[in-house]
Protein backbone atom coordinates (compact mmCIF):
# COMPACT_ATOMS: atom_id res chain seq x y z
CA UNK A 1 0.00 0.00 0.00
CA UNK A 2 1.66 3.33 -0.82
CA UNK A 3 2.57 5.31 2.48
CA UNK A 4 1.30 8.50 2.98
CA UNK A 5 4.38 10.88 4.58
CA UNK A 6 3.18 14.70 5.20
CA UNK A 7 5.92 16.93 5.95
CA UNK A 8 5.10 20.53 8.16
CA UNK A 9 7.48 22.89 7.16
CA UNK A 10 9.02 24.22 3.57
CA UNK A 11 12.28 25.25 4.75
CA UNK A 12 15.90 23.69 4.53
CA UNK A 13 14.85 20.60 7.05
CA UNK A 14 11.42 20.12 5.49
CA UNK A 15 12.44 19.71 1.72
CA UNK A 16 15.29 17.62 2.84
CA UNK A 17 13.16 15.48 4.63
CA UNK A 18 10.92 15.47 1.57
CA UNK A 19 13.76 14.72 -0.90
CA UNK A 20 15.31 12.39 1.33
CA UNK A 21 11.35 10.25 2.18
CA UNK A 22 11.30 10.48 -1.85
CA UNK A 23 14.16 8.84 -2.61
CA UNK A 24 13.73 6.15 0.24
CA UNK A 25 10.16 5.17 -1.35
CA UNK A 26 9.92 6.72 -4.74
CA UNK A 27 6.14 5.18 -4.71
CA UNK A 28 5.38 7.13 -1.40
CA UNK A 29 3.12 10.22 -1.72
CA UNK A 30 5.01 12.84 -0.20
CA UNK A 31 3.02 16.15 0.85
CA UNK A 32 5.04 19.45 2.33
CA UNK A 33 2.79 22.14 3.71
CA UNK A 34 4.08 25.41 4.03
CA UNK A 35 2.63 28.91 5.41
CA UNK A 36 5.20 30.71 3.35
CA UNK A 37 4.52 31.31 -0.53
CA UNK A 38 7.92 29.53 -1.39
CA UNK A 39 10.61 26.50 -0.51
CA UNK A 40 13.36 26.02 -1.90
CA UNK A 41 15.15 29.18 -1.71
CA UNK A 42 18.02 29.98 0.66
CA UNK A 43 17.27 32.70 3.54
CA UNK A 44 20.56 32.67 4.40
CA UNK A 45 21.53 34.93 1.55
CA UNK A 46 19.09 37.56 2.56
CA UNK A 47 21.35 39.54 4.18
CA UNK A 48 23.74 40.14 1.49
CA UNK A 49 21.35 41.05 -1.31
CA UNK A 50 20.41 43.86 1.14
CA UNK A 51 24.00 44.81 1.18
CA UNK A 52 23.93 44.53 -2.60
CA UNK A 53 27.03 41.98 -2.86
CA UNK A 54 24.32 40.29 -4.17
CA UNK A 55 22.57 41.58 -7.25
CA UNK A 56 19.03 40.15 -6.89
CA UNK A 57 16.95 37.75 -4.97
CA UNK A 58 16.50 35.25 -7.91
CA UNK A 59 19.39 33.50 -7.38
CA UNK A 60 18.59 32.48 -4.07
CA UNK A 61 15.80 30.35 -5.54
CA UNK A 62 17.61 26.61 -5.46
CA UNK A 63 14.82 25.13 -8.30
CA UNK A 64 11.31 26.14 -9.60
CA UNK A 65 8.04 24.86 -7.93
CA UNK A 66 7.59 22.67 -11.13
CA UNK A 67 11.00 20.66 -10.35
CA UNK A 68 9.26 19.77 -6.79
CA UNK A 69 6.37 18.54 -8.63
CA UNK A 70 8.37 17.03 -11.58
CA UNK A 71 9.86 15.34 -8.00
CA UNK A 72 6.40 13.79 -7.60
CA UNK A 73 6.49 15.83 -4.08
CA UNK A 74 3.07 17.52 -3.65
CA UNK A 75 3.24 21.01 -2.23
CA UNK A 76 0.57 23.24 -0.43
CA UNK A 77 2.26 26.72 0.01
CA UNK A 78 0.53 29.58 1.76
CA UNK A 79 -1.58 26.65 4.08
CA UNK A 80 -0.72 27.19 7.79
CA UNK A 81 -1.23 23.86 9.85
CA UNK A 82 -3.60 24.91 12.72
CA UNK A 83 -3.24 21.20 14.37
CA UNK A 84 -1.83 17.78 14.33
CA UNK A 85 -4.21 14.97 15.16
CA UNK A 86 -1.92 12.04 16.60
CA UNK A 87 -4.96 9.65 17.50
CA UNK A 88 -6.24 9.82 13.99
CA UNK A 89 -2.92 10.47 12.05
CA UNK A 90 -3.86 13.76 10.06
CA UNK A 91 -2.85 17.39 10.36
CA UNK A 92 -5.19 20.31 9.60
CA UNK A 93 -4.91 23.48 7.55
CA UNK A 94 -7.07 25.18 5.85
CA UNK A 95 -10.27 23.35 7.35
CA UNK A 96 -8.81 20.69 5.48
CA UNK A 97 -7.38 17.01 6.39
CA UNK A 98 -3.93 15.77 5.65
CA UNK A 99 -4.08 12.21 6.77
CA UNK A 100 -0.19 10.63 7.16
CA UNK A 101 1.15 7.64 8.07
CA UNK A 102 4.30 9.05 9.26
CA UNK A 103 5.02 12.58 9.51
CA UNK A 104 7.82 15.14 10.12
CA UNK A 105 7.56 18.28 11.69
CA UNK A 106 9.79 20.75 10.79
CA UNK A 107 8.69 24.23 11.70
CA UNK A 108 11.41 25.96 12.08
CA UNK A 109 12.56 28.91 14.62
CA UNK A 110 11.03 32.38 15.83
CA UNK A 111 13.22 35.42 16.77
CA UNK A 112 12.64 35.97 20.78
CA UNK A 113 10.40 38.23 21.16
CA UNK A 114 11.54 41.48 22.34
CA UNK A 115 9.44 41.33 25.20
CA UNK A 116 9.19 45.11 24.98
CA UNK A 117 6.62 47.70 24.56
CA UNK A 118 6.06 49.00 20.60
CA UNK A 119 6.65 45.76 19.54
CA UNK A 120 3.81 45.25 16.83
CA UNK A 121 5.18 48.77 15.52
CA UNK A 122 5.82 49.27 11.34
CA UNK A 123 8.86 49.31 10.95
CA UNK A 124 9.98 46.66 13.16
CA UNK A 125 12.07 43.90 10.59
CA UNK A 126 12.04 40.14 10.98
CA UNK A 127 14.36 39.01 8.08
CA UNK A 128 12.90 35.36 7.50
CA UNK A 129 10.96 34.99 4.57
CA UNK A 130 12.11 35.90 1.02
CA UNK A 131 8.86 37.74 -0.22
CA UNK A 132 8.87 40.19 3.19
CA UNK A 133 12.46 40.33 2.24
CA UNK A 134 11.89 41.90 -1.61
CA UNK A 135 9.18 44.41 0.07
CA UNK A 136 12.01 45.09 2.78
CA UNK A 137 14.68 45.64 0.52
CA UNK A 138 12.49 48.42 -1.27
CA UNK A 139 12.10 50.25 1.88
CA UNK A 140 15.72 50.09 2.53
CA UNK A 141 16.28 52.80 -0.67
CA UNK A 142 14.43 55.13 1.78
CA UNK A 143 15.95 54.35 4.75
CA UNK A 144 18.54 56.86 6.18
CA UNK A 145 19.33 55.58 10.12
CA UNK A 146 19.06 51.67 11.29
CA UNK A 147 18.95 50.06 14.72
CA UNK A 148 20.01 46.22 14.57
CA UNK A 149 18.57 45.20 17.53
CA UNK A 150 21.00 42.18 19.10
CA UNK A 151 24.88 40.93 17.99
CA UNK A 152 23.45 37.72 17.08
CA UNK A 153 25.18 35.98 13.64
CA UNK A 154 21.76 37.19 11.35
CA UNK A 155 23.11 41.15 13.44
CA UNK A 156 26.37 40.90 12.27
CA UNK A 157 25.20 39.95 9.33
CA UNK A 158 22.42 42.99 8.64
CA UNK A 159 25.28 45.67 10.34
CA UNK A 160 27.22 44.61 7.34
CA UNK A 161 24.54 44.95 4.75
CA UNK A 162 23.07 48.17 6.12
CA UNK A 163 26.17 49.83 6.28
CA UNK A 164 27.20 48.58 2.73
CA UNK A 165 23.38 50.48 1.55
CA UNK A 166 25.04 53.27 2.98
CA UNK A 167 22.38 53.41 6.02
CA UNK A 168 23.57 55.15 9.08
CA UNK A 169 23.21 51.76 11.16
CA UNK A 170 23.30 51.84 14.99
CA UNK A 171 24.07 47.92 17.04
CA UNK A 172 22.88 47.70 20.34
CA UNK A 173 23.31 44.68 22.62
CA UNK A 174 23.26 44.32 26.31
CA UNK A 175 26.13 42.39 26.11
CA UNK A 176 29.86 44.06 26.74
CA UNK A 177 30.71 42.84 23.30
CA UNK A 178 29.28 41.51 19.81
CA UNK A 179 28.52 37.46 19.55
CA UNK A 180 29.15 37.30 23.46
CA UNK A 181 27.84 34.03 23.91
CA UNK A 182 30.18 32.26 21.02
CA UNK A 183 32.93 34.62 21.06
CA UNK A 184 35.89 36.26 23.54
CA UNK A 185 36.26 39.87 23.24
CA UNK A 186 39.73 39.12 22.02
CA UNK A 187 38.57 37.35 18.88
CA UNK A 188 35.28 39.98 18.15
CA UNK A 189 37.74 43.48 18.84
CA UNK A 190 39.24 43.61 15.29
CA UNK A 191 35.60 43.28 13.98
CA UNK A 192 34.11 45.87 16.38
CA UNK A 193 37.17 48.17 15.14
CA UNK A 194 36.56 47.62 11.47
CA UNK A 195 32.75 48.43 11.76
CA UNK A 196 33.44 51.92 13.57
CA UNK A 197 35.99 52.86 10.39
CA UNK A 198 33.14 51.72 8.21
CA UNK A 199 30.92 53.78 10.08
CA UNK A 200 28.69 51.80 12.08
CA UNK A 201 27.65 53.09 16.37
CA UNK A 202 28.37 50.82 18.39
CA UNK A 203 26.27 50.47 21.58
CA UNK A 204 27.13 47.74 24.19
CA UNK A 205 25.65 47.40 27.54
CA UNK A 206 22.72 48.71 26.26
CA UNK A 207 19.23 47.26 26.88
CA UNK A 208 16.45 47.32 24.51
CA UNK A 209 13.72 49.02 26.75
CA UNK A 210 10.88 49.74 23.81
CA UNK A 211 9.83 50.68 20.12
CA UNK A 212 8.69 54.02 20.38
CA UNK A 213 6.61 55.39 17.50
CA UNK A 214 5.22 58.33 15.35
CA UNK A 215 2.83 59.38 12.80
CA UNK A 216 4.66 57.14 10.23
CA UNK A 217 5.15 53.50 12.23
CA UNK A 218 8.61 53.66 13.98
CA UNK A 219 10.22 57.05 15.39
CA UNK A 220 12.86 55.76 17.89
CA UNK A 221 14.22 52.97 19.78
CA UNK A 222 14.39 53.46 23.42
CA UNK A 223 17.35 51.69 25.54
CA UNK A 224 19.01 51.63 28.80
CA UNK A 225 21.68 54.34 27.52
CA UNK A 226 18.94 56.87 25.62
CA UNK A 227 17.01 57.15 22.72
CA UNK A 228 17.99 56.29 19.05
CA UNK A 229 16.17 57.83 16.49
CA UNK A 230 15.36 55.41 12.98
CA UNK A 231 13.16 54.61 10.42
CA UNK A 232 14.00 51.29 10.57
CA UNK A 233 14.78 48.54 13.44
CA UNK A 234 15.99 44.76 12.53
CA UNK A 235 14.92 42.71 15.37
CA UNK A 236 17.85 39.90 15.41
CA UNK A 237 16.61 38.67 18.90
CA UNK A 238 18.27 34.67 19.03
CA UNK A 239 16.33 31.97 17.55
CA UNK A 240 13.95 29.95 19.62
CA UNK A 241 12.30 26.56 18.66
CA UNK A 242 8.64 26.88 16.62
CA UNK A 243 7.55 23.75 18.98
CA UNK A 244 3.83 25.05 18.91
CA UNK A 245 1.96 22.02 17.30
CA UNK A 246 3.92 19.72 18.48
CA UNK A 247 3.34 20.84 22.19
CA UNK A 248 -0.31 21.50 21.38
CA UNK A 249 -0.03 17.97 20.18
CA UNK A 250 1.42 16.39 23.40
CA UNK A 251 4.63 15.71 21.80
CA UNK A 252 7.81 16.37 24.41
CA UNK A 253 9.82 19.41 24.16
CA UNK A 254 12.99 19.48 26.26
CA UNK A 255 14.95 22.10 28.70
CA UNK A 256 16.30 24.03 25.51
CA UNK A 257 12.76 24.36 24.25
CA UNK A 258 13.08 22.23 21.48
CA UNK A 259 11.29 18.78 20.67
CA UNK A 260 13.26 15.51 21.81
CA UNK A 261 14.15 14.06 19.29
CA UNK A 262 16.04 10.15 19.20
CA UNK A 263 19.12 9.99 17.04
CA UNK A 264 16.88 8.54 14.60
CA UNK A 265 14.98 11.98 14.81
CA UNK A 266 12.03 10.38 16.25
CA UNK A 267 9.91 12.10 18.58
CA UNK A 268 7.84 10.94 21.58
CA UNK A 269 4.61 10.18 19.70
CA UNK A 270 4.88 7.12 17.02
CA UNK A 271 5.53 7.44 13.56
CA UNK A 272 6.53 11.51 13.88
CA UNK A 273 9.46 12.21 13.54
CA UNK A 274 11.35 16.28 13.76
CA UNK A 275 13.82 17.96 12.09
CA UNK A 276 15.77 21.56 12.25
CA UNK A 277 15.49 24.68 14.36
CA UNK A 278 12.23 23.05 16.06
CA UNK A 279 14.22 20.73 17.82
CA UNK A 280 16.90 20.29 20.27
CA UNK A 281 19.92 18.07 19.95
CA UNK A 282 22.56 16.62 22.12
CA UNK A 283 26.16 18.93 22.22
CA UNK A 284 28.91 15.83 21.77
CA UNK A 285 31.00 17.28 24.44
CA UNK A 286 28.96 18.51 27.33
CA UNK A 287 26.05 16.15 26.12
CA UNK A 288 23.59 18.68 26.95
CA UNK A 289 20.53 19.45 24.19
CA UNK A 290 20.89 22.83 22.61
CA UNK A 291 18.77 24.20 19.89
CA UNK A 292 18.84 27.30 17.19
CA UNK A 293 21.54 25.46 15.03
CA UNK A 294 22.11 26.42 11.32
CA UNK A 295 20.64 25.41 7.93
CA UNK A 296 23.36 23.00 7.54
CA UNK A 297 22.30 21.40 10.33
CA UNK A 298 18.45 21.74 9.61
CA UNK A 299 19.19 20.22 6.01
CA UNK A 300 21.11 16.82 7.36
CA UNK A 301 18.58 16.60 10.43
CA UNK A 302 15.70 16.50 7.65
CA UNK A 303 17.43 13.94 5.27
CA UNK A 304 17.82 11.35 8.54
CA UNK A 305 13.82 11.96 9.18
CA UNK A 306 12.93 11.75 5.57
CA UNK A 307 14.69 8.98 5.68
CA UNK A 308 13.25 7.06 8.40
CA UNK A 309 10.06 8.58 7.84
CA UNK A 310 10.01 6.32 4.67
CA UNK A 311 10.74 2.85 5.98
CA UNK A 312 14.78 3.23 6.05
CA UNK A 313 17.27 3.73 8.47
CA UNK A 314 19.53 6.49 9.31
CA UNK A 315 21.04 8.13 12.33
CA UNK A 316 22.07 11.25 13.48
CA UNK A 317 25.02 12.19 15.36
CA UNK A 318 25.46 14.75 18.66
CA UNK A 319 26.55 18.12 17.24
CA UNK A 320 29.86 19.95 17.99
CA UNK A 321 28.41 23.37 15.82
CA UNK A 322 31.17 24.83 13.49
CA UNK A 323 30.54 28.18 12.82
CA UNK A 324 31.48 31.60 10.99
CA UNK A 325 30.50 34.54 9.51
CA UNK A 326 31.56 37.63 7.89
CA UNK A 327 31.84 40.40 10.46
CA UNK A 328 33.33 44.47 10.08
CA UNK A 329 36.14 43.71 7.49
CA UNK A 330 36.83 39.99 8.96
CA UNK A 331 36.15 36.29 9.09
CA UNK A 332 35.39 34.89 12.96
CA UNK A 333 34.49 31.29 13.42
CA UNK A 334 35.28 28.63 15.71
CA UNK A 335 33.79 25.03 17.13
CA UNK A 336 31.89 24.34 20.54
CA UNK A 337 33.68 26.53 23.85
CA UNK A 338 34.73 29.58 23.50
CA UNK A 339 36.68 30.39 26.77
CA UNK A 340 33.89 32.98 27.93
CA UNK A 341 31.20 30.60 27.34
CA UNK A 342 33.60 27.17 29.01
CA UNK A 343 34.00 29.59 32.22
CA UNK A 344 30.42 30.48 32.22
CA UNK A 345 29.30 26.67 32.31
CA UNK A 346 31.75 25.68 34.39
CA UNK A 347 34.02 23.44 32.38
CA UNK A 348 37.64 23.82 32.70
CA UNK A 349 39.93 24.35 29.72
CA UNK A 350 44.07 25.00 28.92
CA UNK A 351 44.49 27.32 26.36
CA UNK A 352 46.76 28.15 23.31
CA UNK A 353 46.88 31.09 21.21
CA UNK A 354 48.52 31.71 17.82
CA UNK A 355 49.18 33.98 15.72
CA UNK A 356 49.49 33.22 12.05
CA UNK A 357 49.10 34.59 8.45
CA UNK A 358 46.61 33.20 5.87
CA UNK A 359 49.62 32.97 3.22
CA UNK A 360 52.77 33.12 2.40
CA UNK A 361 54.34 36.44 4.20
CA UNK A 362 55.09 37.74 0.33
CA UNK A 363 52.03 36.83 -1.20
CA UNK A 364 49.59 39.45 -1.93
CA UNK A 365 46.46 40.04 0.51
CA UNK A 366 48.48 37.88 2.77
CA UNK A 367 45.79 38.37 5.91
CA UNK A 368 46.88 37.67 9.75
CA UNK A 369 45.04 35.09 11.28
CA UNK A 370 44.16 34.86 15.17
CA UNK A 371 43.61 30.50 16.67
CA UNK A 372 42.59 29.70 20.07
CA UNK A 373 42.34 26.23 21.01
CA UNK A 374 40.70 24.84 24.34
CA UNK A 375 41.94 21.58 25.50
CA UNK A 376 40.47 19.66 28.48
CA UNK A 377 42.71 19.45 31.08
CA UNK A 378 45.09 16.18 31.64
CA UNK A 379 43.62 14.53 28.10
CA UNK A 380 44.33 17.62 26.30
CA UNK A 381 41.60 16.58 23.74
CA UNK A 382 40.18 19.62 22.31
CA UNK A 383 36.62 21.23 23.21
CA UNK A 384 36.27 24.34 21.31
CA UNK A 385 38.05 27.34 19.22
CA UNK A 386 38.04 30.22 18.00
CA UNK A 387 39.64 32.18 15.30
CA UNK A 388 39.37 35.61 13.26
CA UNK A 389 41.42 36.84 9.98
CA UNK A 390 40.99 37.68 6.87
CA UNK A 391 40.36 34.20 4.76
CA UNK A 392 40.37 30.23 5.69
CA UNK A 393 38.30 30.57 8.08
CA UNK A 394 35.65 28.15 7.41
CA UNK A 395 38.17 25.36 6.59
CA UNK A 396 39.64 25.65 9.70
CA UNK A 397 36.26 25.94 11.46
CA UNK A 398 35.11 22.61 9.92
CA UNK A 399 38.63 20.47 10.44
CA UNK A 400 38.76 21.65 14.03
CA UNK A 401 34.53 20.37 14.49
CA UNK A 402 35.83 17.38 12.94
CA UNK A 403 38.69 16.88 15.56
CA UNK A 404 36.68 17.69 18.21
CA UNK A 405 34.66 14.97 17.30
CA UNK A 406 37.00 12.46 16.80
CA UNK A 407 38.88 13.39 19.70
CA UNK A 408 42.07 14.56 19.14
CA UNK A 409 44.12 16.38 21.11
CA UNK A 410 46.43 19.14 21.67
CA UNK A 411 49.86 17.31 21.10
CA UNK A 412 47.91 15.85 17.89
CA UNK A 413 47.56 19.41 16.50
CA UNK A 414 50.73 20.72 17.69
CA UNK A 415 52.58 18.32 15.02
CA UNK A 416 49.91 18.13 12.71
CA UNK A 417 50.90 18.17 8.70
CA UNK A 418 49.70 21.56 6.52
CA UNK A 419 49.49 22.69 3.22
CA UNK A 420 52.46 25.22 2.30
CA UNK A 421 51.47 27.07 -1.13
CA UNK A 422 52.56 30.84 -1.01
CA UNK A 423 48.87 32.23 -2.66
CA UNK A 424 47.11 30.05 0.26
CA UNK A 425 48.91 28.88 2.71
CA UNK A 426 51.97 29.64 5.06
CA UNK A 427 54.96 27.60 6.09
CA UNK A 428 53.90 27.45 9.69
CA UNK A 429 49.48 26.95 10.62
CA UNK A 430 48.60 29.15 13.41
CA UNK A 431 46.43 25.83 14.70
CA UNK A 432 50.01 24.22 15.03
CA UNK A 433 50.98 27.38 16.16
CA UNK A 434 47.90 27.71 18.84
CA UNK A 435 48.49 23.61 20.04
CA UNK A 436 52.21 24.31 20.30
CA UNK A 437 51.61 27.49 22.26
CA UNK A 438 49.49 25.50 24.97
CA UNK A 439 51.77 22.80 25.26
CA UNK A 440 54.88 25.19 26.14
CA UNK A 441 52.82 26.78 28.56
CA UNK A 442 51.81 23.38 30.09
CA UNK A 443 55.50 22.89 30.15
CA UNK A 444 54.87 19.81 28.30
C1 LIG B 1 18.20 35.75 7.26
C2 LIG B 1 18.73 34.39 7.54
C3 LIG B 1 20.07 34.11 7.41
C4 LIG B 1 20.55 32.82 7.65
N1 LIG B 1 21.89 32.56 7.49
C5 LIG B 1 22.36 31.32 7.65
C6 LIG B 1 23.71 31.00 7.39
O1 LIG B 1 24.51 31.87 6.99
N2 LIG B 1 24.12 29.71 7.58
C7 LIG B 1 23.27 28.73 7.97
O2 LIG B 1 23.67 27.57 8.12
N3 LIG B 1 21.96 29.00 8.20
C8 LIG B 1 21.49 30.25 8.04
N4 LIG B 1 20.17 30.51 8.22
C9 LIG B 1 19.32 29.35 8.48
C10 LIG B 1 18.60 29.38 9.78
O3 LIG B 1 19.30 30.04 10.77
C11 LIG B 1 17.97 28.12 10.22
O4 LIG B 1 18.88 27.26 10.86
C12 LIG B 1 17.23 27.35 9.16
O5 LIG B 1 16.38 28.19 8.41
C13 LIG B 1 16.38 26.29 9.85
O6 LIG B 1 15.65 25.56 8.90
P1 LIG B 1 14.28 24.89 9.32
O7 LIG B 1 13.79 24.20 8.09
O8 LIG B 1 14.46 24.13 10.55
O9 LIG B 1 13.32 26.11 9.69
P2 LIG B 1 12.78 27.40 8.90
O10 LIG B 1 13.76 27.83 7.86
O11 LIG B 1 12.42 28.33 9.98
O12 LIG B 1 11.52 26.86 8.16
C14 LIG B 1 10.33 26.61 8.84
C15 LIG B 1 9.24 26.24 7.87
O13 LIG B 1 8.10 25.85 8.61
C16 LIG B 1 6.96 26.46 8.05
N5 LIG B 1 5.95 26.52 9.11
C17 LIG B 1 6.10 26.90 10.41
N6 LIG B 1 4.94 26.76 11.07
C18 LIG B 1 4.05 26.27 10.18
C19 LIG B 1 2.69 25.91 10.27
N7 LIG B 1 1.98 26.02 11.39
N8 LIG B 1 2.07 25.46 9.15
C20 LIG B 1 2.75 25.35 7.97
N9 LIG B 1 4.05 25.66 7.84
C21 LIG B 1 4.69 26.11 8.93
C22 LIG B 1 7.44 27.78 7.50
O14 LIG B 1 6.56 28.22 6.47
C23 LIG B 1 8.80 27.38 6.95
O15 LIG B 1 8.65 26.84 5.64
C24 LIG B 1 19.66 31.79 8.01
C25 LIG B 1 18.29 32.09 8.13
C26 LIG B 1 17.82 33.35 7.92
C27 LIG B 1 16.36 33.63 8.05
Amino acid sequence: MTQRIVIVGGGAAGMGAAGAAKGTDPTAEVTVLTEYEDTGYSPCGIPYVHGKEIPDFERLFLGVKQAYADQGIDIHYETAVTSIDLSRQHVIAGGKQFPFDSLVIATGFDYADPGVPGSDLSGLYYVKNIRRAMEWDKTLDNVKKAVVVEASPLGLEMVNALVHRGIETHLIDPAPWALSVATDPDIIKPVEDSWVEMGAHLHFNTKLEAFLGGDGGLRAVATSTGEIECDLAVVCTHKVANNRLATAAGIASGSAGGIIVDETMATSAPRVWAAGDCCEIPHGVSKVPIQGLTGSHAYAQGKVAGVNAAGGTRTYQPVYVPWGVVAGKWMIGGVSFSETLATALGIPYVLGVGEGISRARYYPDMTPIRVKLLGEPGSLRLIGAQMVGGEGIKERADFLAMAVRTGITLRDLATMENVYSPPIGALAEPIATAAQNALSTLGS
